[in-house]
């Protein structure tokens, strides 16, 4: 397995709750971060059915744009009753045309959740895939999971994106109710993130 050994890593998303997750992952491991906002660097489109897909697109975008190693990750809610869904399109519900609205999303998931007539528990997870790129084109791939269920309401004001609705298995709160320490011990992207340290020499 190719290790990084830099000690300040580019990270190929422009959303900040994640860049601040990754950044809190890494802070122990001597190594900071730069965000692909910072580095004026563009969204590509995410065309792949796959999470890994689509890590793959932004990752390697990303190193050959600025000839650094670059970290991308993909990640997403997978609701089982939902066959799936939304899945790679997770971010996609939340989008307005003018920003990103998560509590639409959750009230979308939710909606489409009455509408299959499924009685809860409605068995849920969270899925991350991290892709280290470098420029030559070279990759290593790390993966995660959390299984859980989606309840409602949701609950809890911390963290981001659908933390409030999703109540990973073995608790009794939602991720918006955890602090970060407690959340990144035991989610998909702290699960990912154990992988990807082998990676980097930890
Ligand atoms: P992408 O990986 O940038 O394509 O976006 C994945 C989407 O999944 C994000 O916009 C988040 O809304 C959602 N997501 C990923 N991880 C989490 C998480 O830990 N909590 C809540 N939402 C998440």
């Amino acid at each position: 397995m190719r290790r990084f050994t830099g000690n300040r890593l580019l990270v190929a998303t422009h959303n900040r709750g994640k860049l601040e997750e990754i950044a809190h992952l890494l802070e122990p491991h001597g190594i900071s971060v730069v965000g692909a906002a910072e580095m004026n660097l563009p969204e590509p489109p995410e065309t792949e059915d796959s999470f890994i897909g689509n890590a793959r697109i932004k990752a390697h975008a990303a190193a050959k744009a600025t000839g650094l190693p670059a970290l991308a990750d993909d990640s997403g809610l997978s609701v089982d009753a939902l066959g799936g869904a939304p899945g790679v399109h997770t971010a996609d519900w939340a989008e307005t045309g003018s920003g990103r609205d998560f509590g639409m999303a959750m009230e979308r998931v939710w909606r489409e959740l009455q509408a299959t007539g499924t009685p809860a528990p409605y068995s849920a997870r969270f899925s991350c895939t991290f892709v280290l790129a470098w420029p030559d084109g070279q990759d290593e791939v790390f993966v995660g999971e959390v299984p859980g269920r989606i309840i409602w309401p949701g609950r809890g004001d911390q963290g981001h994106g659908y933390d409030p609705i999703f109540q990973p298995d073995g608790f009794d709160v939602t991720f918006a109710q955890m602090d970060r320490w407690e959340k990144n011990r035991i989610s998909h992207r702290g699960r990912a993130f154990e992988n990807l340290v082998q990676a980097i020499g930890g």
